[in-house]
């Protein structure tokens, strides 16, 4: 049975310029590498109108229970201006202790890490007492609706128990060992439009003025405050990301105003009951200025905890001895596909610094790319101990 190295096994996997959604046969040159340890793979692709078919893997090894499963992406951001590129962002290399490459921090290092643990925990343990599988997305950087998503789905009709799941994302933000992500705040777009009525600059009476609107009702959300934060959550947090009249004449009142806002929230919140606050208050607001809103939310996710148990705190204490470090129990940064994994499964993420992650000459420490090999051969002792 083949033993792999994560600087060999990542380099591979950068070499594929697998730009989110496109694949780019990458799926399946990792699920050969999986079959040969012993993995049993299979290949979901799905699509729907509108969007690019998309490439999925799920592998298990072993039948048993419990079955622990490791959840990232192979999907990639695009590189960006080649020519500030130092390196050929799909042709890595190594520089000063550095693997260089598109991919090599966010997140395709730490698969290779974790698939490397995995060949050398089951070269020792030909019996497993249990199953272990993986979850590996191509549509994590993307729209993300034919990804995990449907995996989970697909997971979830086939009666697929997942015992725990740790999601490989880079979740430190200067060290290996800082960080453990055991939840995630929600996130909640809103795009709102304030219908006044258009007339003369010169006869604001015989018109309705929607910027007065606008500013009144972007006041007063500003105003908010949602809560204190949680001992595991920062407060919840509104940001207006666009403000927009277009008007093309200078002496005419505009009939339409609007207005982009997102707001991070914790799990105090949830995006229906945000959607009721903010709803009020654009009634009220409109009503007194005689206008009419209209409003369209996106939800990418609810807030969620995933409340610490015996395996967090087994793996908090791994992570301490091979770094160190104590590393913080947060719910801190952006969504995450832990966002729908954890409706089947308690998820935990670690994985690399993600510093340069979507950067130009991302890259990941050769020294933290072998200890986070070693952290999760450890992690699979001590689970199947
Ligand atoms: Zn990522």
């Amino acid at each position: 049975m083949p033993i792999y190295n994560e600087v060999t096994l990542a380099k591979e996997l950068i070499r594929f310029p697998s730009v989110t959604p496109t694949d780019a046969g990458i799926m399946k040159f990792l699920a050969k590498k999986l079959t040969a340890i012993g993995f049993k793979c299979k290949i979901l692709e799905f699509k729907e109108k509108n969007s690019k078919p998309v490439k999925n893997l799920y592998a298990k090894l072993g039948t048993l229970q419990p079955n622990f499963m490791f959840a990232g992406h192979l999907d990639v951001v695009p590189p960006g201006n080649l020519k500030d590129w130092t390196v050929k962002p799909f042709n890595p290399s190594v520089k000063k202790k550095h693997l260089i490459g598109r991919g090599a921090n966010d997140m395709k290092s730490a698969i290779a890490s974790w698939v490397v643990a995995v060949s050398k925990f089951v070269s020792k343990n030909k019996n497993l007492n249990g199953s272990i599988s993986l979850l590996i997305t191509g549509d994590e950087e993307g729209i993300a609706i034919n990804g995990t998503k449907k995996v989970v789905e697909y997971l979830k009709r086939r009666k697929e128990k997942i015992n725990f799941c740790l999601v490989g994302e880079p979740t430190n933000p200067n060290k290996l060992g800082e960080m453990i992500k055991i939840g995630r705040r929600g996130s909640i777009t809103g795009r709102l439009t304030i219908i006044g009525t258009q007339g003369h600059v010169a006869y604001p009476h015989m018109a309705n003025n929607p910027s007065n609107t606008i500013v009144k009702i972007l006041k007063k959300l500003k105003e908010i405050k949602f809560d204190e934060g949680t001992k595991n959550f920062q407060a919840t947090n509104l940001e207006v990301t666009k403000i927009n009249i277009d008007n093309s004449a200078d002496n005419v009142i505009p009939g339409l105003a609007n207005a982009t806002f997102n707001i991070r929230f914790n799990n105090k919140h949830s995006s229906s009951s945000l959607k009721k606050k903010l709803n009020a208050i654009f009634k009220s607001i409109t009503k007194k200025n005689k206008s009419k809103f209209k409003v369209e939310y996106m939800v990418s996710g609810e807030a969620f905890l995933t409340k610490p148990n015996q395996t967090t705190y087994m793996i908090q204490s791994i992570i301490k001895k091979m770094t160190k470090i104590k590393p913080k129990l947060s719910t801190t940064g952006g969504t995450s596909d832990a966002r729908f994994i954890r409706k089947i499964a308690p998820c935990l993420e670690f994985g690399l610094v993600g510093k340069t992650m979507h950067k130009i000459d991302e890259a990941v420490s050769l020294s933290d790319l072998k200890k986070l090999t070693n952290i999760y051969t450890n992690i699979l002792e001590n689970y199947f101990k």
